[in-house]
Parts: structure tokens; C-alpha cells; sequence
């Protein structure tokens, strides 16, 4: 298959598509003759597909729950007393609309955190997005006895799996220690909320007399999993958390609507970070939180965030943004075919004037699976 005629930093393109991965990228020809399976992409930009790297799918069930509430009040009184309520099919049907959502707006693979993974899987599956499903893990960890058939129903799905502790202030050391343990059984990724509000750091520190970051450290969870752990969100950092994150080569996960809707600050060390040797990446949280799963509307927040509370319009240029939110993918050979056209005419049109629905087909693994009615 070949996708002609593209915009790709101000040239015209042939992508040629082989399988799963990009073969050739050319200048475009004159006069192409398409084949019926080929995508005519003349007057359209192409970009690599965005990585969402932390969402609770089925939370597009929960789209205004709970607004304007502090993380504590919305965590206690809305969103854990909805989640009781759902079921297998409800699952599925908010984690189908968080798929379709996301392959509108360019997205081509998300990492979440949530639970009733099976019925997840199923929808993934269906949509054609690629993801990671990881199990949300509370208190002592209990939720670990049923892994290895969770683990069997997904891998059939297709699906592969975190283990996702949600977090220290609600996960017990013993909680931490199985869920860790079992990362490293299974050779699977931990995901985790990290320092997402001052008052998880305030607690932890009346609590273990050290800062979240110092906590995983003290139980040997950074020496075991290392650059394995995605941490969402990492606002509130000492200077030794930024070193402890950093030597570890851990994966940061900035979602800057979600902080932003729920209080729970707007000075990310994102540069810091980098420096460290953090791997940087974007997410959008659940729907709850920042209301819609567009990555391109993630890029332009992030990015004015940076210039806005340094005072320096010169940091993270839309070419940086872009390069966090697609995980360093590029449209070149040997690269997955994950990409998405859009009637952005560049990086710059794409991070600062448009937004989702500027999208008009994503491609996942070779394969549309996301086509704008006209
Ligand atoms: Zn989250």
C-alpha cells in the first residue's frame, strides 16, 4: 500500500507501507497511478502516531462527573463510588468510545490503568488501537491472586499487560512490595500515579518520614524495575527525587489537563526531568479528569505550560513536544506504520492551531482503522 502525495516537514511524500512497517518514504511522484488499496493523502500532513501514555479508558463513562472537585473529594465522593456500579459490559462499551475517541484525534497506542481488563482487551481489539492494560492494584494487592487468568484472558485478546499499583497513598507496603515482586516474575512494566498532589507528598512524609520517590527507594522497588516503571504525572519533586528518577531512567508521564482541571499544580519539571535522564512522555489521564483523550490539545498545554511558568517562550518548541508525545517515532523506514493524516500543514500548525479533529485517517500497524466521514 502507499499513502502518495503527503506533506511531510514541507515535502511531498510517497510512504510505502509493507505489513506492519513503513518501507520507503520518497519524493512523491507526478502522476501516481494508486491502486485500489492506496491513500491519496495529496493536500493532507502526515505525523507518527501519538502515544497516550496514561489513561483509564473507561472512564469516557464518567465525562463530567465529579467537575470542578479537588482529586480527594472527586477520588472519595464520585468517581470510586461509580466505579462499584460497573460491570463487564459497561466496561467495554466506555473503553470502546475512549479507542474510537483516541483514533480520531491521532492517537495510534495508549498505556492505561484500570480494572475488568478482559472486557477492555475485547474493545481494544475491536477498535484495532494498540494498548497496554495494566491492573489497578489497591491496598495489600489482592487483586494480584487472579493475575495469572487475567494475564491468559488478555494475551489471547491480543493485549499485553502492567502491573498498576495506583499509587503510594493507597497501596500498602505489602501492596508495593507483591505488585513489584510480581512485575519482575512476569517481566511486566509497573504503572503508578507519583506525586501527583502535595498533599500525597505531605502525607507520605507524616507517614514514612520520606517523600513518594524516597518510599519506592526505601523498598528497593527503583533498584528492581528501574527505566520498567511509568509514573504518571510527577509534579511535586525535590531535587533527590528528580536525581532518584532520572538515574533510574524512569518513564514520566506528564498529563497537564488533568493537573491543571484538578488543582493539582502546573510547575512540572519537565526540563529538569530530561536533564536527569527521565524518559519524557504525555498522557491525558481518564476522561473524568481531563474530559476528552486529544493529544494534540495534551501537546499544546504541556508546551505553553513550560513557556508560561518559566517566563521563557523559547522552551520545548512544537518539533520537542511532538517528538515526547509520539515516543521519538518518526515516518521513515523501518518505523511501525502507525501514523495519522490531518489537514495541519506542519508541526507548528499541528501543536499550536489545531486540535483532534483536525485528524482524517489513522493508520495502526498498516491497517486504517480510522477513516473521516466526509
Ligand atoms: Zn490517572
Amino acid at each position: 500500500m502507499t499513502i502518495y502525495g503527503a506533506t511531510l516537514d514541507d515535502k511531498v511524500v510517497d510512504i510505502k507501507v509493507d505489513g506492519c512497517v513503513i518501507e520507503s518514504v520518497t519524493p512523491a511522484i507526478e502522476s501516481p497511478r494508486a491502486n485500489d488499496d492506496d491513500v491519496d493523502a495529496r493536500g493532507l500532513s502526515v505525523f507518527p502516531g501519538l502515544m497516550n501514555m496514561h489513561s483509564h479508558a473507561p472512564m469516557t463513562l464518567f465525562r463530567g462527573l465529579g467537575d470542578d472537585q479537588p482529586l480527594d473529594v472527586w477520588l472519595n465522593k464520585y468517581i470510586w463510588p461509580a466505579e462499584q456500579k460497573l460491570t463487564d459490559e459497561l466496561v467495554y462499551k466506555g473503553t470502546l468510545q475512549a479507542c474510537n475517541e483516541m483514533l480520531a484525534s491521532g492517537t495510534t497506542a495508549f498505556n492505561d490503568m484500570y480494572f475488568r481488563l478482559p472486557a477492555m482487551a475485547q474493545a481494544v481489539k475491536e477498535s484495532g488501537i494498540r494498548a497496554r492494560l495494566g491492573l489497578n492494584v489497591f491496598g495489600d494487592g489482592d487483586e494480584l491472586d487472579s493475575l495469572d487468568e487475567i494475564m491468559h484472558q488478555c494475551t489471547e485478546l491480543g493485549a499485553p499487560l502492567s502491573i498498576a499499583p495506583h499509587s503510594v497513598y493507597t497501596v500498602t507496603e505489602r501492596g508495593l512490595r507483591r505488585s513489584a515482586e510480581a512485575c519482575k516474575t512476569m517481566g511486566l512494566p509497573m504503572h503508578i500515579h507519583m506525586s501527583e498532589t502535595q498533599k500525597e507528598v505531605d502525607d507520605c512524609l507524616r507517614e514514612h518520614n520520606c517523600r513518594p520517590w524516597e518510599w519506592l527507594e526505601r523498598l528497593g522497588i527503583l533498584d528492581m524495575l528501574g527505566t520498567n516503571i511509568i509514573a504518571a504525572h510527577c509534579l511535586h519533586l525535590s531535587e533527590n527525587e528528580i536525581r532518584l528518577i532520572g538515574d533510574h531512567h524512569i518513564t514520566c508521564v506528564h498529563c497537564p489537563n488533568s493537573n491543571l482541571k484538578l488543582g493539582s499544580g502546573y510547575r512540572f519539571p519537565m526540563l529538569e526531568l530530561i536533564d536527569a535522564g527521565a524518559n519524557m512522555m504525555l498522557g491525558t489521564d481518564g476522561s473524568a479528569s481531563s474530559n476528552n483523550l486529544d493529544m494534540i490539545e495534551v501537546m499544546k498545554t504541556a508546551a505553553l505550560l513550560q513557556k508560561g511558568w518559566r517566563g521563557d517562550p523559547t522552551v520545548v518548541p512544537a518539533h520537542q513536544i511532538l517528538s515526547i508525545a509520539t515516543g521519538g517515532h518518526t515516518i521513515a523506514p523501518g518505523q511501525p506504520a502507525c501514523l495519522f493524516l490531518t489537514t495541519a500543514k506542519n508541526t507548528s500548525d499541528l501543536v499550536y492551531a489545531t486540535h483532534g479533529e483536525s485528524v482524517v485517517m489513522t493508520m495502526v500497524g498498516g491497517k486504517i482503522v480510522y477513516k473521516k466521514q466526509q
